[in-house]
């Protein structure tokens, strides 16, 4: 390895699995926002198949150069990361961040073992102080949020949760981003191994999932009796808002696992989020961690919701969603 400055972070776009093109431009706007504060510049990579045109339009998020490596293979994640490191050692990254989906997640651990680079998984921040970067996650069965550091490693690379950073506005301004067609060789391909990739499928649309693009979600908690959960739902029909919950309320069958918000469910970043009779627990916490404004109705005082609350509502659920009702004329279920 030479000693090139290692100054830029990277974005890897899987376009095989389950990422999104929305969570493609959440990590950018992260890299390029970090890239800001530590003068790094943030280089989209993409091994896989991308028009100029969509190339073109990663600039207006934040990327400052693409890598387009194309492929007509189907190519299995040992491949995939074996095509990489050779991408990788050309140009020498400082940050890998990769989407926390399944293929995105065996990717990054292979490359990481083949780099000896430290690996950070399922990641719901990232932050740059004092020339070196944090990783924050859930630890300890989801009680705490680490902040880890890779000390002693060259390289650093983490996996992203979908939908903890918020997708950056669109920059319609003309970019001078450069796209830099990448060439690999036939090595990466597994020729010896057993498995033959076929096709990958997307087993989850998690894409068109409502609940990641809308700008209201009201959220569920153990404090929302039956009667009031059916009262919230016509509020949110009428409104246009989505239903959410707590573990509690899923585990005790309210409503789908699709639904429950949080370190073992999904990942919301809604423009306002209405916590109903929700403790706030760090585990549902983390999951709306990037809500934009969070209004929390609960009739305990306090109750940990309201540190994280831009609105405080200190009483019974029932009686607030009576008088919403009541304002914006949903008539109430019998
Ligand atoms: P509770 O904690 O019981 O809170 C109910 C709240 O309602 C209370 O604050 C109470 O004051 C209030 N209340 C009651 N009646 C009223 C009323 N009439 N009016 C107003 N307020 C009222 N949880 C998640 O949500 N998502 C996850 O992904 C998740 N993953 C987990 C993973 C692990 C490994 C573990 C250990 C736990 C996980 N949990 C998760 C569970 C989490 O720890 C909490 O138990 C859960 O979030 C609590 O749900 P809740 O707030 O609905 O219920």
């Amino acid at each position: 390895m030479n000693n090139m400055k290692r100054d830029e972070i990277w974005v890897i776009c899987d376009r095989h699995d389950n990422c999104s093109y929305e969570h493609l431009k959440q990590m950018i706007g992260k890299a390029s926002e970090l890239g800001k504060k530590a003068s790094y510049s943030v280089v989209v990579v993409c091994i896989g198949e991308m028009t100029k045109e969509q190339c073109e339009e990663l600039f207006c998020y934040g990327a400052d150069k693409v890598l387009l490596c194309t492929e007509e293979y189907v190519l299995s994640e040992r491949e995939f990361a074996n095509c990489l490191l050779q991408i990788i050692e050309k140009n020498k990254p400082k940050v890998i961040m990769f989407p926390a989906s399944v293929y995105g997640k065996a990717v990054a651990a292979y490359t990481s073992s083949k780099l000896s680079g430290g690996l950070t998984a399922d990641c719901i921040d990232i932050e740059y102080e004092d020339g070196e970067f944090s990783f924050s996650r859930a630890a300890m069965n989801a009680s705490i949020v680490a902040k880890i550091m890779c000390v002693n490693s060259e390289i650093e690379l983490c996996t992203v949760k979908n939908n903890v950073f918020p997708v950056p506005e669109k920059d319609t301004e003309e970019k001078n981003g450069v796209i830099e067609i990448c060439e690999w060789n036939e090595d990466c391909l597994e020729k010896d191994s057993k498995v033959e990739v076929i096709k990958i499928e997307k087993l989850v649309q998690k894409s068109k999932a409502p609940l990641d693009f809308s700008n209201i979600v009201f959220g569920i908690g153990r404090g929302v009796n039956e009667d009031t959960y059916e009262i919230i739902k016509k509020l949110a029909q009428k409104i246009g808002a989505e239903i959410a919950g707590t573990r509690a309320v899923v585990e005790a069958g309210v409503m789908g696992k699709e639904r429950q918000v949080g370190q073992s469910g999904i990942n919301i970043s809604p423009n306002v989020y209405v916590a109903f009779g929700i403790s706030g627990a760090t585990q549902h916490i983390v999951g709306i961690k990037n809500a934009k404004l969070v209004i929390a109705i609960n009739q305990d005082e306090n109750a940990t919701i309201f540190d994280y609350a831009d609105y405080k509502v200190v009483a019974d659920v029932n009686d607030i969603a009576k008088a919403l009702c009541d304002m914006i004329e949903v008539e109430t279920p019998n």
